[in-house]
């Protein structure tokens, strides 16, 4: 396959919102639900506000994106109408990017992961799932052969999450191209032996957990899969990023210096990833890579013939208000 094959139909950027249904123990606490979605492109936030004389009355904000995804939407349909295209756009040998956004809470590794393993599989799965069974039916793919890598930007540093969380580093070459030192690279050859993997990082991501809130809400845990050839020339990549929870960006009053540091870090690579994305649209020369380690990283996915792909989980809470509308405001900005 050429590398710079074009997609025929190629939007490059898609910006997509899911919004999750309320959970049981919500429902028994009596949380209403503030979000309406009503229609696949349309997702409204009605906030109740006290006017001046002590009455209430609702501020709707209405948003528009290319998809929107209700509390109905499985993770199948999410799939086909936002990494779905991004696969197909590998499989052609280019280079593609999902990003799961959104508050802690708000559905980001129900996405990507999906919630019971094998009954409701997420995104990576699904991926996976199509990569083989394409590989397998194309003969100008029979000879490709596929990769993981699977790690996680926490403060600003590298953990390999598929080798007991070593430390990484990124370094530029002299052509300007990021490379992760160390990173392993694991070959698989099947969708259970891929998930198998997932899996076992994704138990290393949980394991790193201390203090109150879960490591996993406080890093970008980034999954690249790669197709390579005979010679393992790169023959197609993407990345699955499940983002950091985007509350954390805004609390930077935390108590404790290490909150308020990771806070900062978090808020710094999220309004770096806005700018890059944004870039990618507009045939412009400076893209603010390294104004972040995520970007960094993913530099190569904001050059190029680059398909990205946001999905933006937000929580139906009342509640969650205030970090929905900053979710949706955040993703309307990205287009
Ligand atoms: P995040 O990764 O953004 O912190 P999670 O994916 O862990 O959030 O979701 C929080 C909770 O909500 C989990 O219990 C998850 O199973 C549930 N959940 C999230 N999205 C959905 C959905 N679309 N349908 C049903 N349950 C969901
Ligand atoms: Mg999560």
């Amino acid at each position: 396959p050429s590398p710079n094959k074009k997609q025929p139909d190629g939007q490059r950027i898609s910006v997509c919102v899911r919004k999750r249904p309320l959970t049981h123990a919500e429902c028994r606490r009596g949380e209403s639900d503030v979000v309406t979605t009503p229609s696949g492109e349309c997702v409204t936030v009605h906030e109740s506000k006290e006017a001046v004389d002590l009455t209430q009355y609702i501020l709707q904000h209405r948003f528009y994106f290319d998809h929107v995804f209700g509390e109905e939407s499985s993770n199948e349909e999410v799939y086909r109408k936002t990494a779905y295209p991004l696969v197909q756009h590998m499989l052609n040998g280019g280079k593609a990017t999902c990003f799961a956004y959104g508050q802690t809470g708000a559905g980001k590794t129900h996405t990507m992961l999906g919630s019971s393993p094998g009954v409701r599989p997420g995104l990576y799965a699904l991926a996976v799932r199509d990569i083989f069974a394409q590989l397998s039916t194309m003969r100008t793919h029979s000879s490709l052969l596929v990769y993981v890598s699977f790690f996680e930007i926490y403060c600003g540093q590298l953990y390999d999450l598929l080798d007991h969380r070593k430390r990484l580093f990124a370094r530029e070459d002299g052509q300007k191209v990021v490379h992760i030192a160390g990173l392993r690279h694991v070959r698989v050859d099947s969708v259970s032996s891929l998930l198998e993997v997932i899996s076992q990082g994704t138990e290393e991501r949980t394991q790193g957990m201390s203090g109150v809130n879960p490591l996993s809400s406080r890093s970008h845990a980034l999954l690249q899969i790669q197709l390579r050839g005979p010679n393992q020339q790169i023959a197609g990549r993407m990345w699955f990023v499940d983002l950091a929870g985007s509350e954390r960006a805004s609390d930077t009053k935390e108590p404790d210096r290490q909150s308020r540091m990771e806070g900062a870090e978090i808020n710094q690579s999220l309004l770096a990833l806005k700018e890059c994305i944004r870039s990618l649209d507009q045939e412009q020369s400076h893209t603010p890579f390294r104004q972040s380690k995520l970007t960094q990283v993913l530099k190569d996915s904001f050059i190029g013939d680059s398909m990205t792909c946001m999905i933006a989980n937000i929580s139906p809470c009342h509640l969650a208000t205030e970090h929905t509308l900053n979710t949706l405001r955040y993703a309307d900005r990205v287009k």
